[in-house]
């Protein structure tokens, strides 16, 4: 460690708590002196110390192109010297809406807000409001952002009343939230028996215990239970929009969700999100109905320029691309772990790749809670140290971007097929 990033370091924890905006950017998972970063370019981080790393965290999704793609820079820098922020409506809101309901058709109207905590939390909200109903259902492993509701753990498997997983979130809160196991119809039928259900939120292919899909029928099944229960089915996007599809999951898998939020890819890796869906239910948001939701800041002249400059660039073949690179990086590494005599599994889906360490399967939390979080450490640094740096929690998924796609990628797979190796040994 330079000494630039030990003052930093100790700056930054006497001002912010763990010296970081987001927890997992401390690196508790995997020790070591997080990095800071000054800059960006494509597949390319660049550190205060000059260190250069190819970068899968990929702002955790929501870099889908690059980093400082230049046409996106242009968009964000013109709307910029436009005005930042004008708290009255844009053409520009107008015209977002209009392509992502044509890329996204299920979202008939929507709301943009600032983060995908946000539209998760707003999503839930409605959905309470047009059912008349309080409970929400979840499922162990997926994240939907640090909104009171779904800040829940189960104690042990399924639960019908979630128990708080952070103090200040009350009990009261968390006892509407049940949890069922991702993958897994039965237990969904379980939870839903008895009513009081409004939601069902789910990430569609879930991101946030590494990258799992979904069993084939299983958002189907979703689909299916929701209607027999008078139930809305909400998907979370916020990680799979525009990044498993041009059409988000909902799109891949062909199962249409009443609400969708979207957040990262969809604000071009700006501060920005979206919920929405049936226009029946989204006419009941204030000002057309009577569900309060606002946000000094939604809609902002600088994220509506990011998303359309990217959104616009996306193509069916990126997706087609990100699926073969994933195919590639999963041979590599399932080729080393196999030789080493090591189980691993390796998902991918689009622009998500999730690697899991010394486990046969992985299809819910059950599989995963026990991954062996030393070995992943000893990974991530031995890849820290090849210059490739992956998202520092074996729970993570890494992300592709466009400019992985070609050279970069080819040495980056060496190099975490290397590490992997050392790993190993
Ligand atoms: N929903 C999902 C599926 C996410 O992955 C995330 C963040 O990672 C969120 C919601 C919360 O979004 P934000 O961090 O923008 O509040």
């Amino acid at each position: 460690m330079t000494v630039v990033v030990e003052e930093l370091g100790s700056r930054s924890r006497a001002v912010m708590p763990g010296g970081v905006n987001s927890p997992v950017r401390a690196f508790t998972a995997v020790g070591g002196d997080p990095p800071f970063v000054v800059s960006g370019k494509g597949a390319h981080l660049r550190t205060v110390e000059g260190r250069e790393f190819v970068d899968f965290i990929a702002s955790w999704g929501g870099q889908i192109l690059g980093h400082a793609d230049p046409e996106v820079v242009q968009a964000v820098t013109e709307a910029a010297m436009r005005g930042t922020s004008f708290g009255v409506t844009t053409p520009a809101e107008v015209e977002l809406a209009e392509l992502v309901r044509e890329l996204v058709p299920s979202m008939e109207m929507m709301r943009m807000v600032n983060s995908g905590t946000e539209a998760t939390m707003s999503a839930l909200r409605l959905a309470r409001a047009a059912t008349g109903r309080s409970g929400v259902l979840v499922f162990e492993g997926c994240y939907h952002g640090h909104g009171d509701p779904f800040l829940v753990r189960a104690g042990s498997g399924l639960a019908m009343f979630g128990v708080p997983s952070s103090p200040g979130v009350p009990p009261e809160v968390t006892s509407l939230t049940r949890l069922a196991r991702y993958n897994d119809l039965a237990s969904v039928a379980t939870l839903l028996e008895g009513g009081g259900v409004a939601a069902v939120v789910v990430e569609p292919v879930a991101g946030n215990m590494g990258c799992v899909p979904p069993v084939p029928g299983f958002l189907e099944g979703l689909r299916r239970l929701c209607d027999q229960t008078g139930t809305l089915l909400v998907f979370d996007e916020v990680m799979t929009g525009f990044r498993v599809a041009r059409g988000g999951a909902q799109s891949l898998y062909e199962v249409t969700p009443d609400l969708t939020t979207l957040g990262k890819v969809a604000a071009g890796a700006t501060p920005g999100a979206l919920y929405g869906g049936r226009a029946d239910l989204m006419r009941m948001v204030s000002p057309d109905g009577p569900v309060y939701q606002a946000g000094t800041m939604s809609g902002n002249p600088l994220v509506t320029a990011a998303a359309m400059a990217t959104l616009n660039r996306l193509t069916d073949d990126l997706y087609e691309r990100f699926d073969a690179a994933g195919e590639r990086m999963a041979a590599e590494l399932r080729r080393v772990a196999g030789q080493a005599g090591h189980p691993i599994v390796v998902n991918y889906v689009g622009g998500m790749i999730g690697v899991f360490l010394g486990v046969e399967q992985v299809r819910s939390w059950d599989d995963v809670a026990e991954l062996d979080r030393g070995l992943f450490a000893r990974f991530f640094h031995a890849a820290l140290d090849r210059g490739v740096l992956v998202p520092p929690s074996p729970y993570e998924t890494w992300f592709l971007m466009e400019a992985h796609l070609g050279d970069v990628l080819d040495r980056a797979i060496e190099n975490i097929g290397a590490a992997l190796q050392e790993t190993l040994r």
